[in-house]
């Protein structure tokens, strides 16, 4: 069973200089391989605290990955101050030297005693090219314990860690291969849905289930350990059916399909065409949807009726329901979708309007939001909804949502 750590070197991460992006993106793609983080550290360029926090890793995890300080200066201390407490030599790695060195010639500089630094490697590890710097990246086990040095600069890191450290690992890992499955969700926060799922996501270590949330929509990324995929789909099969079980309401797909490319496939078999008018979220659901190709067969064209003139003039949603009710009312919504339908005469017209923040509108909370779904031949529906989150968040849940409730 793997237990990650991640120690990232740098005085300038604790002046807070920098933000420790590496760590973030290092635990991502671990999870991606099935590979569980259970420690972030930061510690500075000091041979003290760094023994400090390797000495601690040790007891706790058994995957160990240092990110910074592999440089040629002589604040770069991370894996001479990690071959010192592993009893190990430093040694001279001959094609990284070699590498450096046609640098320098190339360039003509002068190649000073410290960039020979960075050609030097602990002893009886694998080394990690690095092709987009000079300092190699290295791999070593010991005993129960995996290490892994990575250069600081996210340029270098990044591809290092996608293309040589994490196959490496994933290989090591006695031929068995790491599979994932993604479902996506709508109509849902991510507090909410992960509150739903909490006990499988802390009982499962294969497959492991990770949530991510992102621009409105929320994923569960399910990852097994198996010999080939078909044995991993067999593994994630269960848990997924149960996830699903409990959250269907919202589970729209798999993979990377968003919900605005699910409600364009399925409104496109029917042979149906909408219309949009959008107040708050100012033009998002126009622009989520004419991102798919061919999305002219169903999307006809939106307004942005961000103001009542424009409400009323465009839309004919009249001046005494939006004086009684306000621009952010089941009324003001329902007309609007009706109207839509009518000026755009589509099958569907909608309407969202709502309270994106930061301030109150109307003496309505920042979060409220209407959105009107006007299908020919049909009641119109008004759904009212309440965002929480800045006024970015807000406008992109409010958007998703629009997709969601044409889903459902
Ligand atoms: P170099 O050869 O550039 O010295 P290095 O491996 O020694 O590389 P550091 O000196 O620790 O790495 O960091 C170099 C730069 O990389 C930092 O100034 C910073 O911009 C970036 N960096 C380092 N660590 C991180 C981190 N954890 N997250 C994001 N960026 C980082
Ligand atoms: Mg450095």
């Amino acid at each position: 069973m793997y237990k990650g750590e991640i120690i990232a070197v740098g005085t300038e991460l604790l002046l807070g200089q920098i933000a420790n992006t590496n760590a973030q993106y290092i635990s991502r793609k671990m999870a991606e391989i099935g590979i569980p983080i259970y420690f972030h550290v930061t510690v500075g360029d000091n041979e003290q605290r760094l023994k400090e926090a390797i000495i601690q890793a040790q007891k706790r995890s058994n995957i160990i990955i240092f990110t910074g300080g592999l440089g040629p200066t002589q604040d770069d201390i991370t894996k001479e101050v990690a071959a010192d407490l592993m009893n190990k030599r430093m040694l001279l790695h001959q094609s990284t030297y070699e590498k450096i060195k046609d640098y320098f010639i190339q360039r003509r500089i002068k190649m000073t005693e410290n960039n020979i630094k960075q050609a030097m490697i602990i002893e009886g590890s694998t080394v990690f090219p690095n092709n987009y710097g000079l300092a190699a990246g290295l791999g070593l086990e010991i005993g129960e314990i995996t290490y892994i040095f990575l250069p600081g600069p996210p340029s270098e890191m990044k591809p290092m860690l996608e293309h040589f450290v994490a196959p490496w690992l994933v290989k090591r890992n006695q031929g068995q291969t790491f599979h994932s499955k993604i479902m996506r969700f709508a109509g849902i926060g991510e507090s909410l849905l992960e509150d739903k799922v909490v006990d499988i996501i802390e009982n499962q270590s294969n497959p492991t289930v990770a949530l991510y949330a992102n621009e409105g929509e929320v994923t569960i990324r399910l990852t097994a350990r198996a010999e080939d995929e078909s044995a991993a789909l067999s593994i994630i099969y269960p848990i997924e059916k149960e996830i699903h079980n409990r959250l269907q309401d919202y589970h729209f797909g798999y993979g990377e399909e968003k919900i605005e490319q699910v409600v364009f496939r399925f409104l496109n078999e029917l042979n149906l065409t909408i219309s949009v008018s959008e107040s708050c979220t100012g033009g998002l659901i126009g622009r989520q949807i004419t991102k798919i190709p061919g999305s002219s067969l169903v999307y006809k064209g939106g307004v942005i009726c961000y103001t009542n003139e424009i409400k009323s003039k465009i839309l004919q949603v009249p001046e005494e329901i939006l004086e009684e009710y306000g621009a952010v009312s089941m009324e003001t919504a329902k007309i609007l979708a009706e109207n839509t339908l009518k000026l755009f005469n589509t099958d569907i017209g909608i309407s969202i309007t709502g309270i994106a923040g930061p301030d109150k509108v109307e003496g309505k909370p920042v979060g409220l939001t209407y959105i009107g779904i006007s299908e020919k031949g049909k009641e119109t529906v008004v759904k009212e909804i309440h965002l929480s989150g800045n006024r970015q968040s807000i406008q992109w849940r409010a958007a998703k949502y629009v997709f969601y409730f044409l889903w459902d």
